[in-house]
């Protein structure tokens, strides 16, 4: 049975590099994976790609009459299908409409099935409170949504407005929370602050993915870690996580915090950042 997940989070906190591993790595163990970038910018599979762009079906649809889903399939690494759904010409329209547009159009001519899938994989960005951006989630698109946050509070913020779409819609059969994918977690208490933050909201990690020169060197030749280094242990990390997104079974409904909860915990570990700095608190007792 295909398993659609949608993968959230801030722009520029690691989505689509982290999407594009997870896609790899589906894709070395056996696994026949669409990924399918729900981002206006249209970068999503750029590493899958060798760097390429590839046209978007928003663009297409604009520029023909008839499109045939095969128009907007492209091949990437290993046999992994990449679609674009792009975004309404800046200042027109609605980037959450477009998502629903390119999704029809390859649920119309039965591609998923065609295609045998046995992954989708939205990759969508996530800082954007409205309902265009909930498309996966509300329209019962995804099945399970995970995302992806670093310990910054931008980024939780985003998370945790996610977490509160997730909930909304939770009673409406929209998708449930798989848990939440720590990226860049080798600053120094980022693993603590996103563990306390994954307490409080009743979610849990995925996966801790440290901050790696082998991501930047891989990007710049156009590819992911796992096809260009894939003896490295960033390469395994994303294996490891690929392999607990297909052990995953049950998603869940996260608990937001309120807004004015989510600042007074920030602001709690701001100062507990300063005194265990200053040697006045012990790691063991923060929190
Ligand atoms: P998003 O899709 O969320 O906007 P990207 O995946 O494009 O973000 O990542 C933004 C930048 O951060 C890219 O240049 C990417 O290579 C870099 N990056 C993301 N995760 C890591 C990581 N774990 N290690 C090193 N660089 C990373
Ligand atoms: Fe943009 Fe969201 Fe408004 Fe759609 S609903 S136009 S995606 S802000
Ligand atoms: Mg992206």
């Amino acid at each position: 049975k295909i398993k659609q997940i949608a993968i959230y989070g801030k722009g520029g906190i690691g989505k689509s590099t982290t999407t594009s591993n997870i896609s790899a790595a589906l894709s070395v163990a056996g696994y026949k994976v669409m990924q399918f970038g729900c981002d206006p910018k249209s970068d999503s599979t750029n590493t899958l790609r060798g760097g390429e762009y590839i046209p978007t079906v928003l663009d297409t649809l604009r520029d023909k009459q008839i499109v045939r889903a095969h128009d907007v399939i492209f091949e990437g690494f290993n046999g992994i299908y990449c679609v674009e759904a792009g975004g309404p010409a800046p200042g027109v329209g609605c980037a959450g409409r477009g998502i629903i547009t390119s999704v029809s159009l390859l649920k119309q001519q039965k591609v998923f099935e065609e295609l045998d899938l046995d992954y989708v994989i939205y990759d969508v960005l996530g800082d954007v409170v409205c309902g265009g951006f909930a498309v996966p989630v509300r329209e019962g698109i995804a099945e399970h949504v995970f995302t992806v946050t670093s310990a910054d509070f931008m980024a939780l913020y985003a998370a945790n407005n996610l977490f509160k779409g997730i909930h909304k819609y939770s009673t409406e059969g929209g998708a449930l929370l798989g848990g939440v994918i720590a990226n860049s977690i080798n600053a120094p208490y980022a693993k603590e602050i996103v563990d306390d933050f994954v307490a409080r909201t009743h979610t849990q990690v995925m996966e801790y993915v440290p901050r790696s020169v082998s991501v930047t060197q891989a990007e710049l030749q156009g590819k992911t870690t796992i096809e260009a280094d894939p003896d490295s242990k960033q390469a395994q990390i994303y294996k490891s996580l690929a392999q607990k997104i297909v052990n995953h079974t049950e998603s869940k409904v996260p608990v937001p915090l309120e807004t004015s909860e989510l600042r007074e915990w920030a602001s709690n570990w701001g100062k507990q950042l300063v005194e265990l700095e200053a040697g006045v608190l012990s790691p063991a007792a923060a929190g």
